[in-house]
């Protein structure tokens, strides 16, 4: 027995007629119906649309009574989507899509009157752009984010991933800078998220990439003691999935003479596909490859428990907003000993973010914590200033009081 929501028609059967009123639309779930108008009685079939197509949706749109009718032409099975449930959807488009698919149907239907009437009439659209202001923005934002990545106005710095057990440096994360020459200092947070959304951070994480394996590869020359120095790279989740990164991966390691065990990736937990069957292939070929995997931030996500053990993680990196506050606050502090037992339990490594003082420091090292970064080592810094802090022993296996 269908429901309420579906419609069974035989062959022949009206769906609706044009002019009827607009209050649904519907799915074709089986069969075929053809859509035909009457011009001067004469019967003028429009279309046919099977299975998976909608039908109706226009008249909705436009707030128009049916401009067809609708007959089916084999057995059909239809379901029905309520009027509301099809406009819930449109208001949540991209505006700018959405703006576009309201001014192509003003212009079809007024196009199709106007020609007709061989008015001189030209009408205006209907359709405007709500927030047109602030979609300009972001356009000019990701048109100047593109140039910028071409006119080199982006940069690296560094941050060392300090071994608390003798303060020596253990690798170092390897962060994106941008200077707009009238916007200034861009935050990173603010461009990668645009990156992300317009589909250009393969080009962020490549530059990244790049960059940071040239550096490793100049230290490691000028500095042959630090053959263990390893770069940490955020990237995004998109970049797993995407066609020819692992190979591009390869290509950079080997261009710098690298062991894939030099590099760490660093991606978010929330920046993952959890089940994606392609993320979870791609994120096991990397380990096999030898490249470490870290989750960043952990913490702050959901923290999927579950999904997190199916992952060849090397690696949890404890958000800054736990691990930096760790000796001020018991909550904190217990977090931080539960994470760390975590690690231990999933055979990864633990990286606390955001120390800033000594005490951030003593408190971590006693919770256990084997790694750890922030302002009190160093702040993000370019090259030459982490070469010349690795020459003067900072890389090296040093003494804690
Ligand atoms: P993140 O990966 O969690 O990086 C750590 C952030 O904490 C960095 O901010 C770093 O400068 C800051 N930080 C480090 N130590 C301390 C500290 O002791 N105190 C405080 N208050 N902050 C500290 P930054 O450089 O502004 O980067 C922000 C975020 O932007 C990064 O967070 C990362 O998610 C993203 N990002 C930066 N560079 C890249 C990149 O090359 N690729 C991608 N995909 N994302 C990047
Ligand atoms: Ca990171
Ligand atoms: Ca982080």
């Amino acid at each position: 027995m269908p429901s309420v929501t579906e419609i069974l028609l035989s062959p022949g059967d009206i769906l609706y007629r044009a002019g009827d009123p607009n209050d649904c639309g519907y799915i074709i779930e089986s069969g075929e119906v053809v859509l035909y108008s009457n011009h001067i009685g004469e019967r003028i079939d429009c279309e046919r649309r099977g299975a998976g197509s909608i039908v109706g949706e226009l008249s909705i749109l436009t707030g128009r009574p049916r401009t067809v009718t609708v007959e089916a032409v084999t057995d059909c099975r239809i379901f029905k989507i309520s009027a509301e449930q099809i406009l819930n959807r449109f208001d949540k488009l991209d505006p700018v899509l959405r703006a576009c698919i309201e001014t192509s149907i003003s212009f079809s239907a007024r196009f199709s009157s106007y020609s007709s009437k061989g008015s001189t009439d030209v009408p205006f659209a209907q359709s405007t752009l709500r927030n047109a202001d602030v979609l300009i923005k972001q356009f000019k934002f990701e048109n100047d984010l593109l140039k910028g990545l071409d006119k080199g106005e982006f940069s690296l710095v560094y941050q060392p991933i300090v071994r608390l057990s003798d303060n020596g440096m253990a690798g170092f994360e390897s962060l994106m800078r941008w200077r707009h020459p009238t916007r200034g200092q861009v935050a990173p947070d603010r461009f990668i998220e645009v990156a992300e959304t317009m589909g250009s951070i393969g080009r962020i994480t490549e530059f990244a990439l790049t960059e940071s394996c040239a550096a490793l590869r100049r230290i490691r020359a000028s500095h042959p003691s630090q053959s263990d120095l390893y770069a940490s790279v955020n990237i995004s989740g998109q970049d797993i999935d995407r066609p020819g990164f692992l190979d591009f991966l390869a290509h950079v390691l080997d261009l710098n003479d690298l062991d894939p065990c030099h590099l760490k990736l660093e991606v978010t937990e929330t920046s993952l596909v959890p089940d994606s069957a392609s993320t979870d292939a791609n994120l096991k070929r990397l380990r096999a490859m030898g490249c470490g995997i870290s989750i960043d931030d952990f913490g702050t996500g959901y923290s999927n428990l579950a999904y997190l053990k199916t992952l060849p993680l090397t690696a949890l990196k404890i958000d800054r907003a736990f691990a930096g506050d760790a000796h001020a606050n018991s909550v904190s502090r217990g977090i931080v000993r539960m994470l760390v037992a975590l690690g231990k339990e999933l055979g990864v490594d633990i990286i606390a973010e955001g120390l800033e003082t000594p005490e951030d420091v003593k408190t971590l090292r006693g919770l256990g914590c084997r790694f750890a970064q922030g302002y009190h080592f160093l702040k993000p810094a370019p090259e030459a200033e982490l070469v010349e802090l690795i020459s003067k022993g900072f890389g090296e296996h040093r003494k804690v009081a």
